[in-house]
């Protein structure tokens, strides 16, 4: 794992020592309207703006999905609870500065005092930022093994231009998995599996299979170019792959939760996928052309899915990034 790790670092470290002042600025000026200052640096999770805008402003709602399954917004990104005579099971535990009032919302449910298992769908501090304080009421934490690294080592992100500690050894998974497992929590039974190298190279989905709602994690991206991190493994050709994945175990009905942003459905699902297959396909034509994630902003060449998606310079930036880190598995580009 860790020479994994050193060759992906290695990989992504050539290209951007290849990529020229211009990007280099441009990117951190993104990033810079990407984190506004108001936080300490240390409590901001990457890329999430719309998690963090959250934060700040409202407290945590709760939408009911199902009788003992809901939907809690406003800690940061979206936390899912499953209720029951044990206990609640938590998806993703918010970020830092909301835990007191995540746990709050989530002890008013009923069987909420006692939450025995949580997942982090991956690494990022919007997802996993009530994770300590869970620990140490005996919650157990299950997630990727890559996610466990990483929230173990100091890690630079590299288009946010930002450095993250370490989390404290509290705040590591305390069950880590490679392909995916099974269980039964509160009569439903669930399946949680890994994505592969999508927005991090630690996703995972969980899916609640009698209540037909999938955990997507910021695998699913509604109404914005998705992030694609690729500092810790991300890359346009995993998502696709990874949104391809989750299309085969859901259905027209299945209400699937995204990272972050609102309650979405196969047909958002299935657009994400259409447009992240066919711009990985016209971005490395581009590269194999020689143009550079500021060329391809240039050229136009998402034109046709930004007004669904929106502004799309980070997102290519992230974009090219994780093709010239995965150029192998694109064929070459010479
Ligand atoms: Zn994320």
């Amino acid at each position: 794992m860790a020479g994994r790790r050193q060759v992906l670092k290695a990989l992504v470290g050539g290209a951007a020592g290849l990529a020229s002042p211009a990007w280099v600025a441009s990117t951190m000026a993104g990033a810079i309207s990407l984190a506004p200052r108001l936080a300490p640096a240390r409590e901001r999770a990457p890329g999430d703006k719309a998690s963090r805008d959250v934060a700040r402003a409202a407290p945590p709602a709760v939408q009911r999905l199902t009788d003992n399954l809901v939907l809690i917004t406003g800690a940061g990104g979206n936390v899912v609870a499953l209720t029951g005579p044990d206990g609640t099971l938590l998806v993703d535990t918010g970020t830092p500065e909301r835990t007191r009032e995540l746990l709050k919302t989530v002890a008013m449910l009923p069987g909420g005092r006692h939450v025995p298992v949580a997942f982090n769908t991956h690494w990022h501090w919007d997802h996993t930022g009530g994770n300590e304080a869970l620990r140490r009421s005996g919650t157990k934490l299950i997630a990727h093994e890559n996610t466990r690294l990483w929230l173990g080592e100091p890690i630079w992100v590299e288009w946010q231009n930002r450095r993250y500690p370490p989390r404290p050894k509290e705040a590591w998974p305390t069950e880590t998995f490679w392909t995916g497992g099974q269980m039964t929590f509160a009569g439903e039974p669930i399946e949680y599996g890994h994505l592969g190298q999508a927005h991090t190279d630690g996703d995972l989905y969980v899916h609640f299979k009698r209540s037909n709602v999938l955990a997507a994690g910021c695998v699913l991206s509604v109404g914005r170019y998705p992030i694609l991190d690729y500092s810790t493994g991300g890359w346009i050709g995993g998502m696709a792959e990874a949104t391809q994945r989750l299309l085969a175990i859901t259905d027209e009905k299945t209400r699937i939760i995204p990272g972050i942003g609102p309650v979405a459905t196969r047909a958002d699902l299935a657009a994400e996928h259409e447009m992240l297959a066919a711009l990985q396909e016209d971005l490395w034509q581009l590269m194999r052309k020689g143009y550079g994630a500021e060329d391809m902003i240039a050229s136009g060449v998402s034109q046709k899915f930004d007004e669904k998606w929106g502004t799309p310079d980070l997102f290519i930036r992230q974009a090219y990034q994780g093709l010239y880190a995965h150029v192998r598995e694109m064929r070459g580009v010479v």
